[in-house]
């Protein structure tokens, strides 16, 4: 019925696949090539330290770019991902899949965010109990997360 347009609509917002953005001095700019236009967040603790709150996240490809090499340092949060920052300023840049390289970066970063939607949360068990999105998501807690990330690579 109206679907053809609201289609239509969407794969012009989804060509606008390479986004700009930068840290807060500016030392590291970036080239986002995003997998998609839909935000997730992460309630998990270790984003709230890292991130200072939820990290909201897009999936960016491994084919994104960071100018400004130097500036970034690159901390091992994990056994299968590490997340990057911006020396100079403390910005958080990425946390990158070590198994496929591609990235989630904070949608803060980037200069213009209004074609992407809310659509996820993970580890909503973890959340404080003090705030909640507004935004209808697909929700998934910790065991849940934990079962999708150990089923398709079968790393440990
Ligand atoms: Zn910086
Ligand atoms: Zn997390």
């Amino acid at each position: 019925m109206t679907g053809s347009m609201r289609n239509d609509q969407k794969e012009e917002t989804m060509s606008e696949k390479s986004k700009s953005g930068h840290c807060l001095c500016g030392a590291v700019k970036i080239s986002a090539v995003l997998a998609n236009h839909e935000a997730g967040a992460c309630h998990c603790k270790m984003c709230q330290r890292w991130a200072g709150g939820p990290f909201v996240a897009i999936a960016c490809t491994p084919e994104t770019t960071f100018e400004g090499q130097d500036a970034i340092g690159v901390y091992p949060s994990s056994e299968w991902a590490e997340r990057g920052f911006c020396k100079h300023c403390g910005s958080p840049l990425f946390s990158r899949v070590k198994s496929d390289g591609s990235y989630y970066l904070p949608v803060g970063l980037l200069d213009d965010t209004e074609d992407l939607t809310l659509v996820s949360e993970i580890f909503i068990d973890r959340k404080p109990s003090w705030y909640s999105f507004a935004e209808k998501t697909s929700q998934m807690t910790e065991a849940e997360v934990m079962a999708m990330f150990a089923a398709p690579s079968g790393e440990p």
